[in-house]
């Protein structure tokens, strides 16, 4: 059994979130942390961090020509942001379910963007939307060292 729970952990899909920085300053890491850990992934990975003007650009290098990216960019590094690196099975399309619509005005209640968002400036979190950007994501964001391997024993309860 011990041998299914670490082969579990160590094949187990991987995402990346960010706790904005209106999510930081709205003090609401707490209550998004919480959302992910009772839904049963496990944290593998988190820091608060300030994002440099070079990352934040490679990071939303995909809308380097939408009208919004300087504001995006600007609004990314105005303030501490709380990256997290989450697995689990289905993880990364599972949590842009829990995340809601990217407009906070489309998304469902009881999603975090839906019960906590208004404008899509100000969405409060970031997920990767594929296994593609997961894994760059995690890489922009963290070492191998910084992410922690640990088997959690309600994952025999989960899985
Ligand atoms: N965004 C914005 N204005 C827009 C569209 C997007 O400010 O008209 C911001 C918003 O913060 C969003 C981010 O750009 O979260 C990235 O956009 P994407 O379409 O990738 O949405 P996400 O994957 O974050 O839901």
């Amino acid at each position: 059994k011990d041998t299914d729970i670490m082969a579990g952990v160590t094949f187990m899909e991987k995402t990346f979130l960010m706790v904005k920085p209106d999510g930081v300053q709205r003090e609401l890491i707490g209550e998004i942390v919480s959302r992910f850990e009772k839904k049963g992934f496990q944290l593998i990975g988190a820091k608060l961090m300030n994002i440099s003007n070079e990352l934040a650009s490679e990071h939303y290098g995909e809308h380097k020509e939408r009208p919004f990216f300087g504001e995006l960019v600007e609004f990314i590094t105005s303030g501490p942001v709380f990256a997290m690196v989450w697995q689990g099975e289905n993880v990364i399309a599972t949590a842009r379910q829990m995340m809601g619509s990217t407009n906070p005005a489309d998304a469902a209640p009881g999603t975090i963007r839906g019960d906590f968002g208004v404008t899509v400036g100000k969405n409060i979190i970031h997920g990767s939307d594929s296994p593609e950007s997961a894994k760059r994501e995690i890489g922009l964001f963290f070492n191998d060292s910084e992410l922690i391997e640990y088997s959690k024993l309600s994952n025999n309860w989960i899985y």
